[in-house]
């Protein structure tokens, strides 16, 4: 049994990611092409998304373009091409606070959001401090932050303490604290429904950019390398990718990495009308393929 459509869906995409960012220590070998991206998972009666990208107005403008990021689309028009609008969007799991990948939670008018209590608590916390500590605000629109205070108030918001299991069945969200920020989280998919999946998926955020951070370029013997952009602790990164990897069975190609410009080969994938990509990583019953 399938439970779940998996699909992982581009929003722009920046051309000039240095390797330094993406895996520690790269500094003198480049830059790369990066997605930004969210995962759309659909159950028959239910659609959930994995972060939900950025409002390209305003500050998210800014840090976009700091980013170099190119060909963005609003979830209207990303939606459009899995036939969905966001509107139909029922639940959304935020990972993080950075803004690309919490900064497009005004168009979901009609979910209902997820994320860490320690995740906001830290965040209001920095935006208060002097503007020396500039750096940690570096991917954070303070905009945002405010707003999931708004949607806290008006109970839209569940801020979660630690792990939460089945939030809706079968997914499940696990803390990564002090991590790639003070309150990261990561989003289960047990897609047989089994709490000993043997067809798990997680969707990692940022603790993983790219799976060279599972495996260091050598699958084969393995070696975690964190990411090259951390608010918290690089050891606590590593303990997250082990715990991550040992939901998957090791297989890290189950584990979604929105930044990895790899996932669009490792899965069937398409390019829309739009010029960004889908990659489908699983099927549930009845559910027509988007990449056909
Ligand atoms: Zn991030």
């Amino acid at each position: 049994m399938t439970a779940y459509s998996i699909w992982l869906l581009e929003y722009a995409y920046t051309e000039s990611c240095p390797m330094g960012t993406l895996v520690y220590g790269k500094h003198n070998e480049g830059s790369a092409k990066v997605p930004f991206g969210y995962v759309l998972i659909k159950g028959p009666d239910t659609t959930i998304l994995v972060d939900c990208g950025y409002d390209n107005r305003a500050h998210g403008e800014v840090l976009g373009r700091k980013s170099g990021a190119r060909r963005w689309y609003p979830p209207r028009a990303v939606l459009a091409e899995c036939g969905l609008k966001p509107e139909h969007v029922d639940h959304v799991v935020i990972t993080h606070a950075h803004y690309d990948h919490m900064g497009g939670m005004r168009f979901f008018t009609n979910a209902t959001f997820y994320l860490q209590e320690a995740e906001l608590s830290e965040w209001i916390s920095t935006i208060s401090l002097p503007r020396s500590f500039d750096w940690l605000m570096s991917a954070t629109d303070p905009a945002d932050v405010m707003y999931a205070a708004e949607l806290a108030a008006e109970k839209r918001l569940v801020l979660v303490r630690g792990d939460l299991e089945d939030f809706v069945p079968g997914l499940d969200l696990r803390l990564a604290a002090d991590s790639h920020t003070a309150g990261s989280q990561y989003c289960v998919v047990r897609n047989d429904g089994l709490h000993n999946s043997k067809d798990a998926y997680v969707c990692a955020g940022d603790l993983v950019y790219v799976h060279e951070n599972l495996h260091g370029g050598t699958p084969e013997d393995p070696k975690y390398i964190p990411i090259g952009y951390a608010m918290g602790s690089q050891r606590n990164l590593l303990l997250a990718s082990e715990a991550m990897m040992q939901i998957v069975a090791k297989d890290y190609k189950r584990i979604l990495a929105v930044h990895e410009e790899k996932m669009f080969s490792l899965y069937p994938s398409t390019t829309t009308k739009t010029g960004l990509r889908i990659a489908e990583i699983a099927l549930r019953n009845g559910q027509s393929s988007l990449v056909a």
